[in-house]
């Protein structure tokens, strides 16, 4: 079962990604996650990426798909996977599909989590993200039953830097501009499934087993 998860930032992506992951025990891969990984170790590519996220801007697609091609390859992916914020762009779609040929391999489902950009601001302002694990919290809709900290690792959570208000517009700018016209891509290849996003975040995981299961 190989996914890729498509949709606005904020629209819930990595939440059912995450549910996916466990109850298909596939791994949930999500670039954004590797970046503040590398970010929150201090490697180069951490450094790098920091620079364009904190501006609400894409990483460049070369230091973005190697990364994940190589990610692919490695043994618990062999059941498949869910991509989470990978490909935001064309041309790495065109990469994802140019590597899963060469193995004689394509993506299965493109699962767009559809939320209208009216909603994504109180997404975002209201995400907390915790800064151990990075398990993802909504003061409102989703909160942690310890507050400030994260009830699965014990760390803080945070706003993220990139879900200020201003970031946020930027983001959804260049989500139209460079990511929404995937929906097409994956629409052309016959393989894109869209769900209400803005339903209970367990009415949209019923959706989704559905599609999954059809
Ligand atoms: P993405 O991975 O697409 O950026 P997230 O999964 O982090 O989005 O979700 C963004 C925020 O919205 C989080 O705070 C999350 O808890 C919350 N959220 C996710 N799905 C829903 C939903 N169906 N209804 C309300 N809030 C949601
Ligand atoms: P996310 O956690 O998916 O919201 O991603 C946070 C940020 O990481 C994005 O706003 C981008 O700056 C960067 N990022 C994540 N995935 C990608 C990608 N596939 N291509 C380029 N930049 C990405």
């Amino acid at each position: 079962m190989k996914i890729v998860m498509l949709g606005a930032p904020g629209a819930g992506k990595g939440t059912q990604a995450k549910m996916i992951a466990a109850k298909y025990e596939v791994p949930h891969i999500s670039t954004g996650d590797i970046f503040r990984a590398n970010i929150k170790n201090g490697t180069e590519l951490g450094r790098k990426a920091k620079e364009y996220m904190d501006q609400g801007l894409l990483v460049p697609d070369e230091l973005t798909v190697d990364l994940v091609i190589d990610r692919l390859s490695q043994e618990d992916c062999k059941k498949g996977y869910i991509l989470d914020g990978f490909p935001r762009t064309i041309p790495q779609a065109e990469a994802l599909d140019a590597a899963l040929a060469k193995r004689g391999e394509k993506m299965d489902y493109a699962i767009d989590v559809d939320v209208p950009d009216e909603n994504i601001v109180n997404r975002m302002s209201g995400r907390r993200a915790c800064t151990g694990c990075g398990a993802t919290y909504h003061i409102v809709h989703n909160p942690s039953g310890k507050g400030d900290i994260c009830e699965t690792c014990g760390e803080v959570l945070v706003l993220r830097d990139d879900d200020q208000p201003e970031t946020v517009q930027k983001r959804l700018t260049v989500y139209h501009d460079q990511t929404q016209p995937l929906i097409d891509y994956y629409t052309t290849q016959g393989i894109l499934k869209a769900v209400d996003g803005t339903q209970d975040m367990n009415d949209v995981f019923t959706a989704i087993t559905k599609i999954l299961e059809a």
